[in-house]
């Protein structure tokens, strides 16, 4: 398996079966517990207990760790989740720095947990290098980045970000859920921990809340922590949402080729309609970052793609108000498309007013372009 190409381990769910029946699908483990035999040895050394040995679990996870290139990988009841546990390995006292403009539900959290805890947060610009490296003059705890960046479509040189990270003696963590697995691998640029949201395009069906943390080598101290508070504080996903995860994983790399290239489609066919101020996508040639984003993405954009309409809130809310097949809801990377005015979500955070960002799913692309273009007209 280790050879294996990505295409391969997800459709495949990294060589997971069900080897008591023959069956080319695993079965789901239940169990919450587990047994001994009579000299009270367990009968399987590794399973002791549900929270956290659970074979179901594992075999999702190592289906993202050979996706993503790591040396290991845990899942968690929900991506915030995942975040709240490695955050939670910073001392009080220390020092995060913290890209700005990135996941609103990561901000949120983040400001109270620092706040509560005495740890120092900065926030800062990361897509701007000089604004990092500044933050980074001095010592710092945690690094943590989000690429590309939701929903302001902005992009972090990775490797750049990873040696001032770690010359400021912290670790580099990476949300790519954005981009996910199949077109961007943090670790190959230096990151030290990547994290995704499986909730959104790994999973890409809607119907699981999970995150997924990453590390490149684990012996790094904060892995160490990750594990420990996983298993002490309990933050596990269950089987069953595993094994849908696990399911979900093997149409992954189809999934996101077909989504990037409806993303590119609508993104460009929109790029200059006159009912629009701006359309906002790492895979158009206008995009001030695109040069990057070809250097550190492989096969595509993904699917968030940000529009400004002309007419402010209003005239945002008429076009999503307007629209037949984008759901109006919240999440990003399932099969289905989805618009959201971020606005309404996060007030006070800046977002213009006038933007709506899509997640375009796998329909046909006229279809999506051909729905945006009757509500603007
Ligand atoms: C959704 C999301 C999260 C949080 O994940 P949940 O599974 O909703 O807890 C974190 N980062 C990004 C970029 C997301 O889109």
């Amino acid at each position: 398996m280790s050879n294996w190409k990505p295409a391969t381990v997800a459709a495949q769910a990294a060589g997971a079966a069900q080897h008591e029946t023959g069956g080319v699908v695993p079965g789901i483990s239940m169990a919450s517990t587990y047994g001994r035999d009579k000299d009270y040895a367990l009968w399987r050394p590794d399973n002791m207990y549900g929270r956290d040995e659970n074979d179901t679990v594992r075999q999702a996870e190592a289906v993202i760790r050979a996706l993503e290139g790591a040396a290991a990988t845990r899942l968690f009841p929900s991506g915030m989740a995942a975040i709240a546990a490695l955050f939670r390995t910073v001392p009080s006292g220390g020092r995060i720095v913290m890209q700005s403009g990135i996941y609103w539900g990561t901000v949120k959290w983040a400001r109270d947990f620092c706040a509560r805890r005495g740890i120092a947060l900065q926030e800062v610009d990361a897509s701007d290098p000089a604004l990092l490296a500044r933050a980074l003059e001095a010592k710092a705890d945690l690094v943590w980045i989000e690429v590309p960046s939701n929903p302001w479509l902005k992009l972090v040189d990775i490797a750049q970000a990873a040696e001032m990270a770690h010359r400021a003696g912290a670790p580099l963590a990476v949300d790519a859920t954005a981009a996910t697995p199949v077109l961007m691998h943090p670790m190959e640029m230096g990151a030290d921990l990547v994290m995704h949201s499986a909730t959104k395009a790994l999973n890409g069906h809607s119907d699981v809340v999970g995150g997924a943390l990453s590390v490149a080598d684990e012996n790094l101290p904060a892995w160490q922590a990750v594990c420990t508070d996983r298993h002490d504080a309990g933050a596990i996903l269950g089987p069953f949402d595993a094994w849908l995860l696990m399911r979900g994983m093997r149409t992954l790399p189809l999934r996101v080729e077909r989504s990037s290239e409806n993303a590119l489609r609508l993104a460009q066919a929109l790029e200059h309609h006159a009912g629009l101020e701006a359309v906002w996508y790492p895979g158009l040639a206008a995009h001030p970052q695109h040069d990057l984003a070809q250097r550190q993405m492989r096969g595509g954009f993904g699917c968030l793609v940000s529009i400004l309409v002309k007419g402010g809130f209003e005239g945002a809310a008429r076009l999503a108000s307007r629209l037949q097949v984008f759901h109006r809801a919240t999440s990003l990377g399932g099969v289905e498309s989805l618009v959201e005015h971020r606005q309404v979500i996060e007030p006070d955070t800046g977002i213009p007013e006038n933007l709506l960002r899509l997640s375009v799913g796998i329909e046909d692309a006229g279809d999506l372009i051909a729905d945006i273009e009757q509500a603007l007209e």
